[in-house]
C-alpha cells in the first residue's frame, strides 16, 4: 500500500530563531512581507514591531503588519485580510501567533492568488497555488505551522470549515521558544494538552503510519515531560523549547494521520460553551481514552510503558497507566475547574445536541472502535458528572 507523508520544507528551531526570519524570507524570493500577528505580540513584553523592522531591514525587505484578527478566523476576516495583503503588494505571508493567526495567514496566502476559489474546492486541487508562507507559533499547541489544514468559520452558515491540502503546509516554520515564555499558565496547559491529544489521537488513529507513529511517540515523550515544567515555571526556556518541538511533531503526526473522538466531541463542546479549543479537548480526552482503551489496548499499553518505563503489569494494566497519566495532568493543571467556569449553566437537553454535532464532524470513522450515538452520549454524561463536582452552583 502506498502511503504519503508531508511536512514543512524547512524548520528553524531554538531560542532566538526568529532572527532567521529575514534569511528565510529572502530564500523564498520575497521582497515585501504581509505579517499576520496576534495583537499581543506587538505590545509588551514581546513588543515585536520595532524588532521585525530591524530584522527585515538587513535584507532590504518591506513589511506590512496586520493585527486585525480577534478570536478565531472567519470568512469575513479572510476577505478583509486578503484585501489588505493585495493593497500592500506583498509577495510572502508570515504568521506570528497562535493557531488562529496561522490559519488566517494560510487562507490569505491562498486567496490572494486565487480570489475566485471556494473553500470546498481546495482539497481536490492537484496543485494549490499560493504566496510563500512562513509560520512562527507563539503557543505550543495547535501545530498549525506543520499541518495541511486550516480552520475557518463560515459566517453565513455559522459552521467551522477545515479544508485540507498538502499545499497548506507552510514552506518554513520557525520555532522560537523565547516567544512562548510569556504565555499565561492556563493557556500553557490548554494548548499543551491539545498538543498531547494531537499526538495520542494520531497514534491511535486507523490512518496511523510508521512515519506518523514516529513523530507521535516523540511528541508524547517530549510533551509529557516538559509540560508540567512549563506550567509550573513559564520562564524555563528548555521546557518551552521542548514544548514547541513536541507540539510541532504532534502537528506533523496528526496532519499525516488524523485526530479522533476527543477532537470530534471537544469541538462540539467548545462551540456550545465558547471555551478555548485546547480546554475542550483536554476535558474530553480521559473519557475518550476510557471508551477506546479495550479496542486499542496494545497501543495504549505501549504508551503506558513510554510514559512510565518503571511500571510493570499486564497489557491491560499498562494501558491504564496512560489513562491515569492524562487524568493526573488534568488534575494538576486545574482543567476541571477551568471547565466548570465555562459549563456553569444547566445542561438539560444539551447532550443530544452535542452528540449530533460530534457525529457530524471529523474524527468519528478513524477510531479503532467507531462510536455510536449512545457511546458519545455516555462520554458527555461522564464529563458533566465530573464537572458537577467542581461547579459552585
Ligand atoms: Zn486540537
Amino acid at each position: 500500500m502506498v502511503k504519503e507523508f508531508h511536512l514543512p520544507g524547512s524548520i528553524y528551531h531554538g531560542a532566538g530563531s526568529l532572527e532567521k526570519l529575514a534569511d528565510a524570507a529572502a530564500g523564498l524570493g520575497a521582497h515585501h512581507l504581509f505579517i499576520v500577528v496576534s495583537s499581543s505580540v506587538l505590545s509588551e513584553p514581546l513588543n515585536l514591531s520595532a524588532r521585525l523592522k530591524r530584522l527585515l531591514e538587513k535584507e532590504n525587505l518591506g513589511l506590512t503588519i496586520y493585527s486585525g484578527l480577534k478570536g478565531e478566523p472567519t470568512t469575513e476576516h479572510v476577505k478583509e485580510a486578503v484585501n489588505r495583503c493585495l493593497e500592500s503588494q506583498a509577495d510572502c505571508v508570515v504568521a506570528i501567533g497562535g493557531g488562529s493567526v496561522i490559519d488566517l495567514a494560510k487562507a490569505v496566502s491562498v486567496f490572494t492568488v486565487n480570489p475566485d476559489r471556494h473553500y470546498d474546492e481546495i482539497h481536490s486541487l492537484k496543485k494549490l497555488r499560493r504566496l510563500p508562507l512562513i509560520a512562527v507559533p507563539t503557543t505550543a499547541g495547535t501545530g498549525s505551522e506543520a499541518t495541511k489544514v486550516m480552520v475557518i468559520t463560515d459566517v453565513e452558515i455559522g459552521t467551522k470549515m477545515n479544508p485540507g491540502h498538502p499545499g497548506l503546509i507552510p514552506d518554513i516554520a520557525i520555532l522560537d521558544s523565547e516567544l512562548t515564555v510569556t504565555l499565561a499558565q492556563s493557556y500553557t496547559a490548554f494548548t499543551g494538552m491539545d498538543a498531547l491529544a494531537h499526538a495520542m489521537e494520531a497514534y491511535l488513529s486507523t490512518r496511523a503510519t510508521e512515519m506518523s507513529d514516529y513523530f507521535a511517540l516523540q511528541a508524547i515523550q517530549l510533551i509529557s515531560k516538559a509540560l508540567p515544567i512549563a506550567f509550573n515555571k513559564g520562564s524555563d526556556l528548555e521546557a518551552r523549547e521542548k514544548m514547541l518541538l513536541g507540539s510541532c511533531f504532534a502537528g506533523i503526526a496528526f496532519s499525516n494521520s488524523s485526530t479522533n473522538l476527543a477532537h470530534a466531541t471537544g469541538r462540539a463542546l467548545g462551540a456550545r460553551f465558547h471555551m478555548p479549543h485546547g480546554l475542550s479537548v483536554a476535558l474530553l480526552l480521559p473519557f475518550v481514552i476510557e471508551y477506546g482503551i479495550k479496542a486499542s489496548q496494545e497501543r495504549y499499553a505501549k504508551l503506558g510503558k513510554l510514559l512510565n518505563p518503571e511500571a510493570i503489569g499486564t497489557e491491560a494494566e499498562m494501558a491504564q497507566v496512560t489513562l491515569k497519566m492524562v487524568s493526573d495532568l488534568n488534575d494538576q493543571f486545574h482543567i476541571w475547574e477551568a471547565g466548570a467556569d465555562y459549563i456553569n449553566q444547566t445542561h438539560e437537553g444539551v447532550i443530544p445536541l452535542l452528540v449530533g454535532n460530534a457525529l457530524a464532524g471529523n474524527g468519528i470513522l478513524t477510531n479503532q472502535e467507531v462510536p455510536d450515538r449512545n457511546d458519545i452520549d455516555k462520554i458527555y454524561q461522564k464529563l458533566f458528572n465530573k464537572i458537577s463536582e467542581y461547579s459552585v452552583c
